[in-house]
């Protein structure tokens, strides 16, 4: 490589890198966004169906997500039906943090369902189990949640009242869901 093929390789790579981070920073920063400014960017996770545990830094204090953290929520938080994958929202795992922070930064969120493959969200549906046809757990964009030593009502409450997305309180099972879709509310 000649000194000036070399150079131009080396500005090749830093534009890959500026885009990158660039590109990257829009894409998972929720920048000027009053939610950025309540959480810590730690979320601990709890999958009641499998036992599996997560503790995770996900960003760095400008908000700028860790492109490993992404991939680990993906995995930990894949259809436990049939462990389809699908890239998990960053906004909804942000909404999750300061749920978190807000009862307590060190509480464990158990999660009772995240992603939901089309296969297994159709299984619901045939048994009656009243899921939406075109859930926004299909799309990475929902979670239901618990806090053991909350109750279910409080944890309602509280989602409800950030106006971020759905809200939905199950209290035989005791669980919220919690979406990153259009406002809605249902339960009480
Ligand atoms: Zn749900």
């Amino acid at each position: 490589m000649n000194f000036k093929t070399s150079q131009s390789y080396r500005w090749g790579l830093a534009s890959l890198l500026v885009l990158g981070l660039v590109f990257g920073s829009r894409q998972h920063a929720f920048e000027g966004s009053e939610l950025l400014q309540h959480r810590d960017g730690q979320l601990a996770l709890y999958n009641t169906h499998n036992g599996e545990y997560i503790n995770i830094r996900y960003c760095d204090v400008h908000g700028i997500w860790s492109p490993d953290a992404a991939q680990s929520f993906n995995h930990f938080l894949r259809c436990h039906a049939d462990g389809g994958l699908m890239p998990m929202h960053p906004h909804l795992l942000e909404v999750i943090d300061r749920i978190q922070d807000h009862f307590g930064p060190d509480r464990v969120v158990h999660v009772i369902s995240a992603y939901r493959s089309p296969k297994y969200n159709g299984y619901l549906r045939s048994v009656g189990r009243g899921v939406a046809l075109h859930s926004y757990h299909m799309k990475g964009q929902a979670m239901d949640i618990r806090i053991p030593g909350i109750s279910t009502r409080a944890l309602f409450e509280y989602v409800k009242s950030l106006g971020v997305g759905g809200a939905g309180c199950y209290h035989g099972p005791n669980f919220v869901h919690v979406d990153v879709g259009p406002v809605r509310v249902w339960g009480s």
